[in-house]
This record gives structure tokens, sequence and C-alpha cells, in this order.
């Protein structure tokens, strides 16, 4: 199901889902959630994403937080 939400299906596989949902409601009512949550995700990250210079600030920290002390000090 998230494979089939993430378009990371091959087309023989993505075809075969989509015929299951035409005739199980049940799976089409999961898809269309699991749809809907996926794009309220995605929202998020791109207007997480905007400002690059918070990026850079976070992949800093993220940076120094797993360095050993000694080589933290190249960064200051
Ligand atoms: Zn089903």
């Amino acid at each position: 199901m998230s494979a089939a939400v993430d378009g990371e299906l091959t087309l023989k596989e993505e075809q075969d889902f989509l015929l299951h949902l035409v005739e199980c409601r049940e799976c089409k009512e999961e898809f269309e959630d699991a749809k809907k949550t996926k794009m309220i995700i995605k929202e998020r990250i791109v207007q997480f994403k905007a400002p690059q210079t918070l990026i850079n600030s976070i992949m800093q920290l993220t940076i120094v937080s797993t360095r050993e002390p000694e080589d933290t000090l190249l960064y200051e």
C-alpha cells in the first residue's frame, strides 16, 4: 500500500493494484486516505524546506553533533 502511494510500484503491479481498487472499496478508501496523508506530509516538507539557511543550520548542527569533540573545533 505505501509503495503504491509513493508511486514505487512497477507498471504491472500498479495495474493489478488499480484493478483491485475498482473491485475492493476497502482498499480504495485506504489508498485515498494514504494519498491524502502523504500529500499533507509533502506540503509540510516543502514549507519546511523553503528557507535554505535554516536547512544549512540544521545540517551544520547534525554534522557537529555526530562528530567527535575534537573535530567540532574545526567548525567554530
Ligand atoms: Zn482489497
